[in-house]
Formats: structure tokens, sequence, C-alpha cells
């Protein structure tokens, strides 16, 4: 972090405004170099949260109007001395002003060490600056004020809460193992168990909800499936709202999944639209057909499509069968042709049925409210700490497990020292999680899918 930092903050894309944002003990100083203020003064006196207007210089020839805002160290996004250079947002002009910063002294930032900065410089906890990339990714309102939520510390203000109650549980076990003879007054064994069990059900209430939250902040993955020419594609299309997948009446058309994320009403499906669920001698088809199965499994959502205007057969019928016991909805397409399928047998499958027309219909309320239904998205609470990829969800069940397990132990009557050893175990997985004690590696990787600038 001696390094002063640079990168196009803004998108790869022409538009009104271009930032290039600096971050570093020399922030300023470098910025003064390319930027010269219209009334003539320095940077370097400029006070922090101030901004100037003026002119980007490179190879001593003036490129561009530009708006300097100075931010002095700690109080910036980085914790370090910040400034960012406004210029108007060619591709052009923010490359050559980028390229002026570095030729002043700046080295170009890797993705993501801006946030990276703010999370070693304590800035931020390791959730919130997971989830400024959560945020910068979302796709729709939920998924927008979860992650919201989720930088405002909701998430770490729970897992502190949880730390604190556990760390005083493991200085009073501490204790009482290095001096029995002194005086301590230490816990009681009730209230000792009560607060470790307390710390277990309250991590287990994060977990419960995780499927749940990962569906509102990354997208429900839904899995669309039925046999051939049911119209599966023609949905995909329908709620893709253009032509992604390919429509003909040739049976075997889709023969692998193609995905899609779309936004319906304020959730986002991540949808894949799978091969036509059939028996085949065509090897490509079959593995398609093969991974339609395993994506129906792992999927959390299932749309089941059925043709109204056939009888139903095996592969319907199959279909039904592997639907048992999953979140899945029975759509049930062509309405606008005759009724041909013995629909009994499907509705009385299904907890939910759709009637809808694919090709002529134009609305996908009704199957929107369905899902909304079956996903509990109308009662998830965006403002609750929810945990939001598998690194914390792995932290969490860790942690969790070592609570049970020294509850378990202090009520078998378990020496106190190989409580403690559970209880600090427990600690330390929640201190990964918050990354108040993680591993360089786990904390390059994330940081690493992060975006250039951010
Ligand atoms: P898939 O093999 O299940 O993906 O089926 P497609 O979406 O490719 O559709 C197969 C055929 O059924 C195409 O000719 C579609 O135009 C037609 N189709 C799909 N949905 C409907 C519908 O609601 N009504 C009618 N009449 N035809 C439909």
């Amino acid at each position: 972090m001696e390094k002063t930092i640079a990168a196009v903050a803004t998108g790869n894309a022409a538009g009104g405004i271009g930032v290039i944002r600096i971050s570093g003990e020399k922030a300023i100083e470098i910025a003064d170099k390319v930027f010269k203020a219209a009334d003539g003064s320095s940077l370097l006196n400029l006070d922090g949260y101030r901004a100037k207007f003026g002119n980007i210089v490179s190879d001593g020839r003036m490129l561009d109007n530009a708006v300097a805002l100075v931010f002095r160290a700690p109080k910036s996004y980085t914790g370090e001395n910040v400034c960012e250079l406004s210029v108007h947002g060619g591709l052009f002009i923010v490359e050559k002003t980028l390229e002026a910063v570095l030729n002043a002294g700046a080295v170009p930032a890797e993705p993501g060490e801006f946030t990276k900065r703010a999370f070693l410089n304590g800035k931020m906890d390791l959730t919130q600056a997971e989830s400024v990339a959560d945020l910068i990714s979302a796709q729709g309102e939920t998924s927008v004020q979860a992650s919201f939520n989720a930088l405002q510390g909701s998430l770490s203000n729970k897992i502190n809460g949880i730390l604190e109650s556990l760390m005083d549980c493991s200085a009073n076990l501490a204790a009482w193992v290095d001096y029995p003879d002194e005086e301590i007054p230490d816990m009681d064994d009730t209230a000792l168990v009560e607060t470790i069990i307390h710390a277990a059900r309250e991590l287990k209430s994060l977990l419960v909800n995780y499927d749940s939250g990962q569906a509102m902040v990354q997208g429900i993955d839904t899995a669309i499936v039925g046999r051939p020419n049911v119209g599966k594609s023609t949905l995909m299309n329908l709620l893709a709202g253009k032509d992604k997948s390919i429509v003909t009446n040739i049976e075997g058309t889709t023969r692998d999944i193609v995905e899609e994320s779309v936004r319906l009403g304020s959730l986002v499906l991540r949808l894949s639209d799978t091969a036509g669920l059939r028996n085949t001698r065509d090897a490509v088809e079959s593995i398609g057909v093969e991974r339609a199965y395993a994506k129906l499994d792992e999927a959390m959502l299932v749309l089941a499509v059925f043709d109204s205007n056939r009888p139903l057969i095996k592969e319907d019928l199959k279909l039904i069968e592997h639907c048992r016991g999953k979140r899945a909805i029975a759509v049930i397409n062509k309405i606008d042709l005759t009724q041909r399928a013995d629909l009994e047998v499907i509705t009385s499958a299904f907890d939910k049925c759709i009637f809808i027309s694919a090709k002529k219909s134009k609305s996908t309320k009704e199957l929107e409210e369905a899902i909304k239904e079956l996903v509990g998205a109308a009662e998830f609470d965006t403002s609750a700490p929810i945990l939001a990829n598998q690194r914390q969800k792995v932290c969490c069940t860790n942690a969790m497990n070592y609570c049970f397990e020294a509850h378990t132990c202090l009520i078998a009557g378990v020496t106190r020292d190989a409580v403690n050893v559970l209880v600090d175990s427990a600690i330390d997985e929640l201190l990964s999680l918050t990354g108040r004690k993680a591993n360089i590696e786990i904390v390059n990787n994330i940081f690493s899918r992060f975006c250039v600038g951010k």
C-alpha cells in the first residue's frame, strides 16, 4: 500500500463524465501535476471534500476541462489521500488522462484494489467489502436493498454481537482454567450454557435463511424443464423479452442449457432453458437431457412446462415424479389450443399451476406472483442480516458446529479447557467471516473478482 494507485472508476464506454480515481500518500501531489486549476491555485493547498474546476494537462498541452475532487486521509473511501478527476467521458480522453496520471507517478490499480485498501485500512470489514461487489452487480430492487444493508453493516453487526458474547465466554473459561484456585467471579454454568446455545441458534437462523437470501441477492436459480416442443424456449423468451433461445417446432432444438438473467418485477430469475426431456439415440442430445435432469435437481426453482394440446406421455409423468418435493410450478402451456392433456394428473401433483399461452401472452404477472409466493419473497426481510456467499456460509456453519459441540461438551461435564478450545475455534471462524482474522490468500481472492477502479 506504499504505492499510489490509479484507475478509471467509470465504465468502459463513452458517457457524459469519466472519473479517474487516484489513491495513496502521493495522490494529491500526482493529481496536481496533471491538473491545473482555473484560478491558478494548487491542489496541494486544498482541504478535503473540496473541488476545483480546471484543465488536464498532458504532454504540455491542455487535454480537457476537468473537476478535481480532493479527499484527505483518513476521510476517504480507501482511508488514504484520494483525488478524483472528472473529465468528459470519451474513452480516449479518459485513457489519456489516466496515462498522464500514471506518467506523473501513480501505478495502475489492480481489480478491487481501492476497496481492498478500504478493508485493510479498517474502513469496512470483509462482509461489507463483499457487499460492494454485490451492490454493483445487483439487478433488482430486492438485491440492491439487501446488498446495501450489508454495506451498512447489518451482517457485521450481527456477527460482532455473537462474537462479543463468545469472547466473554472464552475469557471466563480461560481465567477459570488458568487460575483455578483464585477467586474469579466466573459465569455460572447455566449462563455459560445459555450464551453458547444462544450463539449457536443465532448462527443457525442465519444459515436457515441462506438459500432465500441468495435467491434474493444473486437471483433465483430457475430451471425451465419439459419434454420437447412444450414451449420451454418460448416461455424463456417471453420472460427474457427477447429471442434468446431458439424456437422451432423440430424436437431437440435446445440441446444444451441456455442461461439468462431476467428481471420479473422485484425479483431476478437466473433462468436455464434446458434440452427437451426425451429418450434419444443422439449422443449430444442425450448429454443435454442428462444435464437437464441435473439442473432440475440443483435449481432452487423449477418451471415444469407441459403442453395442454397433447396427451401426457411417459416423459411428462417422469418429470412430474422428478418434481416431487422440489420448489416447482407446473406451467401448463398452449391454452390457446384445444385441451388434449389430462390436466388433473398435473394439477394434483403440483402445489402451483399456471395456465398460459407462452406464444400469445404478453403478461407474466401471474407467474411472477406464483414465484414470489413459492420462494417466500413477500415475507423476505431485506433489512435482516443475510449471508451473501459460500465463503460466509462456510465460516458460519463451522462456527455454529463448534458452538453446538461446546454446548454438548459443557452439559456432558467435559473439562472447561476442552470446551474453551471449541469456543475459540468458533470465534476464529467468525473473525475470518468478518475479515478481522482473514488469510491473505482469501482476501486477495475476494478482491480479484472485483472490477478495476472499484
Ligand atoms: P421447446 O422445445 O419446449 O423449447 O418448445 P418451443 O418453445 O421451441 O416451442 C415449440 C413450438 O410450440 C413452436 O412452434 C412454438 O411456436 C409453439 N408454441 C410455444 N408456445 C405456444 C403456445 O402457447 N401456443 C401455441 N399455439 N404454440 C406454442
